[in-house]
């Protein structure tokens, strides 16, 4: 049976994150006695973008984490503040409808300059750097559905520009690709040191963070006057709340019945090197831009300001963590950039995504009080920000949640979960295998 991401080490893994992030704002012990009328679970992304926008509204929130900010996905990721879902816009008006999806389309779009505004005006120290995104084609075919890409955004307003194959070469160092489009609109995070903000922002506004307050359950309880409120429990103790946000993305455990079970766990390695030569580091991604590119299992890349080469997914497991899942990323460095010859990797370490059957993220009222937004698909630092926003609104009753910017899900457990390591396995198979076959125009090897 695979591994359950909560199994996961107590401690932060060795990163190249937690070793050069900020530090984490002191963050005391839960003990049961604090009180809330928002109870957030979860310090990632989500759930502190939640409890701050709760706490500039001046209302009291608590949130709970069993480990420390941005111990999840939010401290473990590649950094990326992506304008976009894992779709293209033209499919996420077919699948949300014109209005609804133009409308997500238009919060996604601004979804970098809600992240690199709050690192602004809360002044947070997370080597953010908004110079742009670069999405390599990794065949002549994905060349054409950039050049649509940037044909859209361009008539939305937004000024992406495709990039030719030599161009693209310029400005990443690599001639792999078939081309691609740059997106000004993204940039680049320390993504511990983005939580690391949203942390110490949320209590500079009055709101509160407890660790080791592991939640088992939340129940409903009856109050003298009618009504209900909800009971968060967890083995210090409990605290009672009107509304509970859920932000336990890849980590969620069995605290609310079925709700893991919405999509399926993937863990994804990341590789940092030594720093490189000067003259090489100078020639890849010169411009401070970071890559990913369009193949399925996407490779995110990065150059780092100490000149270490960052890369990032290509590849997953439901399971353990594996030398196998970091050689291939080791191997893909090797394609993109033989002029560095054999890297030695110093920092190592893996994360899970939370991973839904479509790739669109889920946003649920689970009961009346109770939501949830998760299954970000590997594209959360913006989309979770957005949601934990919008999930505020809906605490505070500025917004019901018909009227958020993503549209309710109805909830539905996947069928084939019990199977999700089997799964998982065989979609990474599949997809590496579609991968490296629709490589035609590029010069990846087939
Ligand atoms: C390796 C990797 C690379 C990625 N790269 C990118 C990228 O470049 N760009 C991008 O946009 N996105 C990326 N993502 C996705 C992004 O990191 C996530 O979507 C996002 O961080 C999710 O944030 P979150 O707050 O919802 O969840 P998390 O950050 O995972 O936080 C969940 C928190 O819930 C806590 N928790 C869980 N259960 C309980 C419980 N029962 N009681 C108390 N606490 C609990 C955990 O301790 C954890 O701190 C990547 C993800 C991974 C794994």
């Amino acid at each position: 049976m695979p591994a359950i991401p909560m199994d996961d080490q107590a401690d932060l893994p060795g990163s190249y994150w937690a070793a050069t992030a900020v530090p984490c704002p002191p963050v005391p012990d839960f003990d049961g006695s604090e009180k809330a009328e928002t109870v957030v679970i979860g310090a990632g992304y989500t759930g502190l973008s939640a409890a701050l926008h709760v706490a500039e509204q001046g209302r009291s929130v608590l949130v709970l984490d069993a480990h420390e900010p941005g111990w999840g996905a939010s401290g473990r990721n590649n950094g990326q503040v992506v304008a976009a879902l894992k779709h293209e816009p033209h499919e996420i008006e077919a699948h949300f409808g014109t209005e609804r999806g133009a409308e997500l389309i238009r919060v996604v779009g601004d979804g970098p300059a809600l992240v690199f505004g709050l690192i602004e005006r809360y002044r947070m120290d997370c080597a953010a750097r908004r110079s742009g995104i670069i999405t390599a084609a990794h065949s002549t075919a994905s060349l054409s559905d950039l050049k649509r890409r940037v044909e859209i955004w361009t008539r939305r307003g937004a000024p992406l520009r495709l990039l030719s194959r030599a161009e693209l070469e310029a400005a990443s160092g690599t001639g792999a690709y078939a081309g691609g489009c740059l997106d000004p609109r993204g940039g680049a995070i320390n993504p511990l040191g983005y939580a690391r903000g949203l942390a110490r922002a949320l209590i500079d506004r009055g709101g509160a963070i407890r660790q080791k307050a592991h939640v088992r359950a939340i129940k409903r309880r009856s109050i003298e006057q009618g009504g209900s409120r909800w009971q968060v429990i967890t083995e210090r103790g409990g605290v009672d709340a009107d509304t509970v946000i859920i932000g336990t993305n890849a980590y969620t455990g069995a605290f609310w019945p079925g709700l893991q079970k919405t999509f399926l766990p993937a863990r994804t390695p990341q590789i940092v090197s030594q720093p490189l030569r000067d003259n090489l580091a100078k020639s890849i991604l010169p411009d401070g831009q970071i890559m990913s590119d369009t193949r399925y299992l996407t490779v995110g890349v990065r150059l780092h300001a100490d000149g270490r080469l960052h890369l990032g997914g290509g590849g997953g497991t439901a399971g353990a963590e594996s030398d196998a899942l970091y050689a291939g990323l080791a191997a893909y460095a090797r394609l993109l950039y033989p002029q560095l010859g054999e890297l030695q990797w110093q920092y190592r370490w893996t994360g899970f995504m939370a991973m839904t059957p479509d790739r669109y993220p889920r946003l649920f009222e689970l009961a009346p009080g109770v939501a949830a937004a998760l299954g970000y698909s590997g594209r959360g630092i913006c989309t979770a920000t957005i949601l934990g926003r919008e999930l505020a609104r809906w605490a505070t009753g500025e917004a019901g949640i018909d009227d958020l910017a993503l549209p309710a899900s109805t909830f539905r457990t996947l069928p084939y979960y019990p199977l999700r390591g089997l799964i998982v396995e065989s979609a990474v198979r599949y997809h590496s295998f579609r991968d490296r076959s629709a490589r035609k125009g590029s010069a990846l090897p087939q």
